[in-house]
């Protein structure tokens, strides 16, 4: 293979895209909701397969063993309760750019109503990195602006940070960059939000933000969706047409059900977080990260952020985590269909998962 061309329902990080020197190659989202890349003028091609090369969905190799695992959480309270979990990921990102580096985070774009990545330049800028946006994060404008001679935290889905790393070995540029991902679900479609949006966000006025996670029933209970409009605000409650879908592994990328390598204890980043589900900390409240050192330099950074940290061993850290990849579900073409409509089948879909799951689990 030559180049990405012929690539197909791949992790859409874009990390092809940003090494093409002759910039034929963009990312769109494809018929399913997800991102993909397209040669846009093959005559330009120069076949010199670095896309091939940085590519994580071609390209396999071995992942190195946890180095420390620990609990973690922000010592400061404030940051604490605006992050999804213990705000680790704010963390990090707050005491490395205090030492030079910049941050390459997602935030949610409301004009364009989808998550992106996108560059902060100051402390303030952080801000919006924080919270899980998801859905399928747009990675090229921000990717493209990062210059290799310099430092950046970095992160990602692990699909993303997988690819990362191979371009950070290519150009040899791996000391400049702090990697993190996270213990991952998959992406759903961004048709499911679509939807959503349309089915919840008409009447609010002009969407100002979306946020997928809050604590105000406390962290164990923080799976609620806020739509704030500029006329009214939306706050989902009771059974979710969102996360019924999103949860239930009826929408999310083909490669999240055949391809992903990246589950438990494999990945490419220097630090993976996540929530800490586990029985130690059931009563907790304010929420707790689960933190997996994977290199030497992500501990030392963990060490020197303004981070409470205690250490277990990784069974306790990842209980609760998947371990192998979702389930692909006998109606996963139906709802991706469903959903690809021009009508709204949301309610109807989801449902469907709904009573599915329900019936598997008295099964
Ligand atoms: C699609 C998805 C699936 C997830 N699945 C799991 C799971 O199965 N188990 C688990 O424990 N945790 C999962 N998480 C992570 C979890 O929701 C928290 O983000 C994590 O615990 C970090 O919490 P925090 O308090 O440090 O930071 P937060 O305040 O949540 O910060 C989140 C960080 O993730 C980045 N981010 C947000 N949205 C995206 C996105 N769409 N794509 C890439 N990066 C993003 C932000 O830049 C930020 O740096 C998932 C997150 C996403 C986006």
């Amino acid at each position: 293979m030559k180049n990405i061309a012929e690539i197909r329902d791949c992790f859409g990080c874009g990390l092809c895209a940003k090494v093409c020197a002759h910039e034929v190659i963009d990312i769109r989202l494809n018929e399913k909701g997800f991102y993909q890349p397209y040669i846009t003028d093959p005559a330009k091609c120069v076949e010199c397969g670095l896309c091939i090369r940085v590519c994580s969905f071609m390209n396999h190799s071995g992942t190195p063993s946890p180095v420390k695992c620990y609990a973690a959480w922000s010592k400061d309270a404030g940051v604490r309760m605006t992050s999804t979990s213990g705000g680790v990921s704010y963390e990090i990102a707050r005491h490395l750019m205090g030492v030079g580096y910049g941050f390459c985070g997602v935030r949610y774009n409301s004009d364009k109503h989808r998550a992106e990545h996108y560059i902060a330049e100051t402390v303030e800028d952080l801000h919006w990195s924080k919270g899980s946006k998801y859905l399928p994060s747009y990675t090229l404008e921000a990717f493209t602006r990062i210059d290799p001679r310099k430092k950046y935290m970095v992160v990602g889905t692990p699909c993303q940070i997988a690819s990362f790393r191979n371009y950070t070995e290519l150009f040899r540029c791996q000391d400049n960059f702090l990697l993190v991902d996270f213990f991952c679900h998959g992406v759903p479609s961004s048709l499911l939000w679509e939807k959503y949006l349309t089915r919840h966000g008409s009447g609010l006025g002009k969407i100002r933000s979306a946020t997928w996670r809050n604590k105000d029933n406390g962290w164990r209970r923080s799976y609620c969706i806020t739509l704030d409009g500029s006329k009214k605000v939306y706050r989902s409650s009771g059974r979710d047409e969102f996360y019924t879908m999103f949860l239930g592994d009826a929408c999310l990328g083909k490669a999240c059900y055949s391809s992903c390598r990246f589950k438990s204890d494999k990945s490419y980043a220097d630090i993976r977080i996540g929530d800490f589900w586990g029985e130690r900390y059931k009563d907790d409240q304010a929420g707790v990260n689960a933190v997996v050192a994977f290199t030497e330099r992500g501990d030392r950074v963990l060490r020197d952020a303004d981070l409470e940290l205690k250490e277990f061993s990784f069974a306790e850290v990842s209980e609760g985590q998947m371990v192998s990849n979702a389930e692909y579900q006998c109606f996963y073409p139906l709802v991706m269909k469903g959903l690809g409509s021009r009508f709204n089948l949301l309610p109807l879909l989801s449902g469907m998962v709904y009573l599915y799951r329900k019936l598997k689990s008295w099964r």
